[in-house]
């Protein structure tokens, strides 16, 4: 009986590592995306095509949570925005 609570306490044990590490992980993770408008995920989207001299037309947006966080090309090229952008986008 002893030693059964032993495999039960471990096998819990590793369960809330895991957990712990995978929360640890999301919250790590979804702190590295920064938002941005979907116009700024458009130009990303266009400096892509010229630097990679990609011929697509359609793009989408990438999501995380509510925001967009980069975006997704045809081509199967994908960006995902770990900083803010801090251009301006005044004319
Ligand atoms: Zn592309």
């Amino acid at each position: 009986m002893l030693m059964l609570q032993g495999v039960v306490g471990s096998f819990a044990l590793s369960t809330w590592l895991i957990f712990i590490a995978y929360f640890a992980w999301f919250f790590t993770s979804g702190k590295d995306y920064a938002p941005m408008a979907r116009r700024d995920a458009e130009i990303l989207w266009r400096i892509h095509k010229q630097d990679a001299e990609c011929k697509s037309n359609k793009w989408q947006e990438i999501r995380h949570k509510e925001n967009i966080v980069g975006f997704e090309c045809e081509c199967g090229y994908r960006h995902l925005q770990k900083r803010p952008i801090t251009t301006k986008t005044h004319p």
